[in-house]
């Protein structure tokens, strides 16, 4: 029996996936939010669970250290990886990537500086525009970036929006639409075909109709 290693992505992520998972038949032994392990067993033998910062899901996944993977869309836009399908939209974690800054605040001509932890994405989406940036990468608190003057402009995960508002900031430009996606090492879904198809399918059908996404 093949043993299947999925990576998931720890934090509000993970507690959405949980139940798809339960419904394709595979649920931790143990808390996967108290423990410290990081490889846990599950209800199917031949099936277990790795909990991982996002950012890492894809690279676990296109080396195949990782059969399947939970990723948001953010992480797949902004690390580029490949060696993996991308088969499920599990239309969870759902929120878009924006551009932000002081609200009412004009943006400057010319050269603007940008704090971001998504450079790749960010570089792209100005190059696009002409736009010219310099690009600042943090790795959390981007909303303090415009506020303490690191910054014209940010870009960040927004979801409802309060977090911006909090912190006298508002929403520009949408970037793009984020939810998680289920991605496959492209070897491991010929060798290990059966199981990884039905777990496909197992998390498909617990996936409300796409009109309800
Ligand atoms: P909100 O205040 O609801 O707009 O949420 C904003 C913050 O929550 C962002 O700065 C993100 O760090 C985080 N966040 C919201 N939704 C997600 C998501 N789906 N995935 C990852 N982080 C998220």
């Amino acid at each position: 029996m093949s043993q299947i290693t999925i990576a998931l992505t720890k934090g509000r992520i993970l507690k959405e996936t949980l139940p798809l998972l339960a419904a394709a038949g595979v649920e931790p032994l143990d808390d996967l939010f108290s423990s410290r392990q990081l490889i846990f067993p599950t209800s199917r033998a031949d099936v277990r669970l790795l909990v991982l910062r996002g950012v890492d899901v894809p690279t676990y996944v296109q080396f195949g250290a990782a059969d399947i993977g939970v990723s948001g869309r953010d992480m797949l836009l902004e690390e580029s990886a490949d060696g993996f399908y991308e088969p499920l939209d599990l239309g969870i974690a759902r929120c878009r990537l924006m551009t932000a800054g002081i609200k009412g605040a004009v943006r400057p001509s010319g050269r603007i500086k940008v704090a971001t932890k998504y450079v790749n994405i960010a570089r792209d989406y100005y190059a696009q525009r002409g736009q010219q940036v310099d690009l600042i990468k943090l790795y959390g608190a981007m909303e303090l970036a415009p506020i303490m003057a690191l910054a014209d402009e940010i870009v960040d995960i927004v979801d409802t929006g309060n977090t911006l508002r909090a912190n006298g900031l508002e929403a520009r430009e949408h970037i793009a639409d984020i939810s998680s996606r289920l991605i496959v090492n492209k070897a491991s879904l010929k060798t290990k075909y059966a199981p990884i198809q039905a777990l496909i399918d197992g998390i498909a059908a617990a996936l409300p109709p796409r009109e309800e996404l």
